[in-house]
């Protein structure tokens, strides 16, 4: 995906608009994947995007530590790729 800032989705919690430049954390927007079948191989699995804001995500999963994603030296897709190619 292109950096965009004109894009706006609706939040799949709380229906508002989640979008770059209405961010409430710097995450947003943030997108969250639903995989079905996840217990079958790739190509039997489904599928489905949905936007969200962070704090929304994080009031659901009630913030149980576990949200690594919003630590200041957690790495972007890139950065993990980078390191895995140097393994
Ligand atoms: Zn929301």
């Amino acid at each position: 995906m292109t950096e965009n800032d004109d894009l706006k989705y609706a939040c799949c919690f709380c229906k508002d608009t989640v979008s770059a430049d209405e961010r409430s954390h710097e995450l947003d927007p943030c997108a969250l994947l639903l995989i079905g079948h996840f217990d079958r191989s790739n190509n039997q699995q489904k599928e489905q995007q949905f936007f969200c804001h962070f704090i929304c995500f994080r009031e659901l999963v009630n913030d149980d530590g576990l949200l690594y994603i919003a630590e200041p030296g957690f790495p972007t897709v890139s950065e993990v790729i980078e390191d895995y190619s140097e393994e």
